[in-house]
């Protein structure tokens, strides 16, 4: 590469992020010394994206940055944690300042927002692709799992399931002239929004949870083997979006929040016993959270509308097709 590869950490990764006190040391030395808080089990978490497979050959360098911070985010939200640290590695064909610009600014956005400080990366030639790792705490033995749920547990979907892939759709379709409501739907892929206050405020609440990223019906599906029980989904209780309904229709929608991808929202159980304490900390807190349906004894997702069972064709979708 042109560029150095301390010269291009320094150049256009070394501020990208907070600054944070328990960085003892940080980039520039054969590793980062980090101090974690007393109390706190470490969340270790680590995401790879790669072009032509996580995004499309010639997305945006801004929404490139953002998503490989955020799908790591979005992890530690599913543990109920509080993000501290990331580490970087970078494989690049050329070293193209403008992209790196581009891609430095959409991580740091995100980082500074959630006090997020960079503390190590690794630069190399290659094809483009993006390994992002995340430390951040929880107190101690409070993690949340995917494995805690039991039967009978009250199931909740985060946000609008199915807006992530209506949008990678328009991005693959390329630059036009998106309607207000396009442009908000392509936002929702290209920056996805963790949500890490909500899965802060399951601790001790949740009983299950897990971040969507692959899909509803099969994120759920995890979640449910993980707690050793099935799960009901009441499809007439699915949030669909005005946005999306009125942009992909109604069946189309629901195939979208089943099935989509990259939604970045969180599925969780509730006990009926800390519905209550849920239903106080959801209106105290505006979370958008839906109820969707409950784990109950068995295995599998079953899909029901109004009461009747209901089949869904799991067709997958094949983003980026050969
Ligand atoms: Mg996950």
């Amino acid at each position: 590469m042109a560029l150095g590869e301390f010269e291009l950490i320094d150049r256009f990764f070394r501020p990208a992020g907070a600054e944070r006190p328990d960085v003892v040391l940080g980039i520039g030395d054969d590793g980062a010394l980090l101090r974690p808080p007393p109390g706190f089990d470490l969340v270790a978490v680590t995401d790879m994206l790669n072009e032509g497979v996580h995004f499309p050959v010639g997305c945006a360098p801004e929404s490139i940055g953002h998503r490989a911070l955020a799908v790591n985010l979005s992890d530690v939200a599913a543990m109920g944690g509080t993000p501290a640290w990331a580490l970087l590695a970078l494989a690049l064909p050329s070293s193209d300042e403008a992209w790196l610009a581009g891609f430095g600014a959409g991580f740091a956005r995100l980082a500074r927002a959630h006090d997020v400080a960079l503390v190590g990366g690794d630069t190399t030639r290659g094809p483009l692709s993006v390994t992002v790792q995340v430390l951040g705490f929880v107190p101690q033995g409070q993690g949340l799992r995917r494995s805690g749920g039991q039967p009978g547990d009250v199931l909740f979907v985060s946000g609008w399931p199915g807006e992530a892939a209506a949008g990678l759709a328009l991005e693959l379709r390329g630059q036009g002239r998106d309607t207000a409501m396009e442009t908000r739907l392509r936002q929702r892929f290209l920056f996805p929004t963790p949500r890490l206050e909500l899965g802060r405020a399951l601790l001790g609440v949740a009983s299950a949870c897990l971040d969507v990223s692959d899909g509803l019906l099969g994120d759920l599906g995890k979640l449910a083997a993980a707690s050793g029980c099935g799960a009901l989904l009441e499809l007439e209780d699915l949030p669909l979006s005005a946005e999306l309904l009125a942009h992909a229709g109604g069946a189309r929608a629901t195939e979208l929040a089943l099935a989509g991808g990259d939604d970045y929202e969180l599925c969780f159980a509730v006990p009926p016993g800390r519905l209550a304490a849920w239903e106080a900390l959801r209106s105290a807190s505006g979370f958008v959270a839906q109820r969707i349906g409950r784990l109950q004894p068995g295995h599998g997702v079953e899909l029901r509308r109004a009461g009747v069972p209901e089949r869904f064709a799991h067709r997958g979708f094949d983003h980026f097709p050969h």
